[in-house]
């Protein structure tokens, strides 16, 4: 058998370091002067690795980090980075010792979570108000003003934050989001004008892209650092510049005849005589199964349909002639390769899903390899 020239393993995310840093300076440019940019690197920097995520944004001009679980923070801490955190999601007792063990800052929208901040040591809060998402936070806005005198009137605890989260952002046109924008500025604006320091932010990416008056004094962006759409358009059509690539690479070539299968369930035969590309990355890397007879791999520059199941370890591509890829021919299932593109929003809409779940599905077999343009970070 033919041994690989150059192919590290099987399958790679390589992650584009100075990519992260060119979508928040993107992003902060989008915000002016006035508002800080939350990168929000929970769910493992959305697959691409939260610490090296988390240092890119930083170097890109984020000024807070942003996660959903207390042990997320913890591991950002734990990485020595110092940036100030925003723990986004619920936490129960223990993760909040976690959380402000890590010296972040957390959501509270419950005059009782208050107590318990000031119960296990103190610290700061960012007061939540629930004008639509239907998550977290209260739809009551008196009783999140009660929330937030509480805050300030309790020994060791901070309030540091009001906010809000929108439902619809990504929804172009969509009236909900303008219904939100004025229940928060209803609510945050008093609240501000008397506690001046207070951080007001609502907007998530789409948000932050769609209206400059969603930005206030901070933008929580997520899914946009990464230069993925939030919207699932094409990113570069937002000056957005994809940071993920997922490759692998041809390990076997073979003539398959009419009547012959490829893969589990004998999903694929062949009607007439082609060749078929082993890939070694399958479902057990993140490669969705639902892709089986759905999806396409660039090889050697060109589009190649995906023939057959997806199955744990790996995937069947339809290359028509033995000229057309060899063993050891990278393959890019996930990025470019000459002219052709393919983006995890093409792959999203294959499936029905978001770009934000493509790349979060991606899993620990998958190494991630940082680089900086090409050259090794
Ligand atoms: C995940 C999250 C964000 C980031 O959203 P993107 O769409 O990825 O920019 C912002 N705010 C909250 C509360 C979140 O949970």
């Amino acid at each position: 058998m033919a041994v690989q020239q150059g192919v590290a393993v099987r399958a790679v995310a390589r992650v584009n370091l100075t990519a992260i840093e060119r979508n928040v300076a993107r992003m902060r440019h989008e915000l002016g002067a006035g508002a800080a940019l939350c990168a929000v690197v929970k769910a493992d920097g959305y697959g691409h690795g939260a610490v090296a995520a988390a240092r890119a944004a930083l170097d890109g001009g984020a000024s807070w980090l942003g996660v959903a679980a207390a042990q997320e923070a913890a591991a950002l801490r734990a990485a020595q980075i110092h940036a100030p955190i925003l723990v986004m999601g619920a936490l129960s007792a223990q993760e909040l010792d976690v959380a402000l063990g890590a010296d972040a800052d957390v959501i509270a929208w419950d005059e009782r979570f208050v107590a318990a901040v000031a119960a296990r040591g103190g610290g700061c809060v960012h007061v939540k108000l629930d004008t639509g998402m239907g998550r977290l936070g209260t739809r009551d806005s008196a009783a999140a003003t009660r929330v937030a005198i509480a805050a300030t009137a309790t020994e060791g605890v901070v309030l540091a934050g009001a906010m809000t989260h929108f439902a619809t952002a990504d929804e172009r046109g969509d009236a909900f989001f303008g219904q939100q924008l004025e229940r928060f500025e209803s609510w945050a604006l008093p609240l501000k004008a008397q506690h001046p320091s207070l951080i007001l932010h609502a907007a998530n990416s789409a948000a932050a892209l769609r209206d400059p008056a969603a930005h206030f004094d901070m933008v929580r962006a997520g899914v946009a650092i990464y230069g993925l759409d939030p919207f699932l358009e094409d990113p570069a059509a937002r000056d957005l510049e994809p940071a993920l690539e997922l490759r692998s690479y041809v390990a076997a070539v073979k003539p398959i005849a009419p009547g012959q299968s490829a893969g589990y369930g004998r999903r694929f035969v062949a009607r007439q005589p082609t060749h078929t590309a082993t890939i070694p990355i399958g479902y057990g890397d993140g490669v969705r199964r639902a892709l089986t007879n759905n999806g396409e791999v660039l090889v050697r520059g060109s589009r190649r349909p995906l023939v057959g199941t997806v199955s744990m370890d790996n995937v069947t591509v339809d290359v028509g002639t033995p000229a057309a890829a060899a063993v050891g021919d990278a393959a890019v299932l996930i990025g470019a390769q000459g002219e052709q593109r393919i983006t995890a929003e093409e792959v999203a809409q294959r499936l029905g899903t978001i770009n934000y779940e493509v790349t979060c599905a991606l899993l620990p077999r998958v190494p991630r390899v940082y680089h900086r343009d090409g050259k090794p970070a």
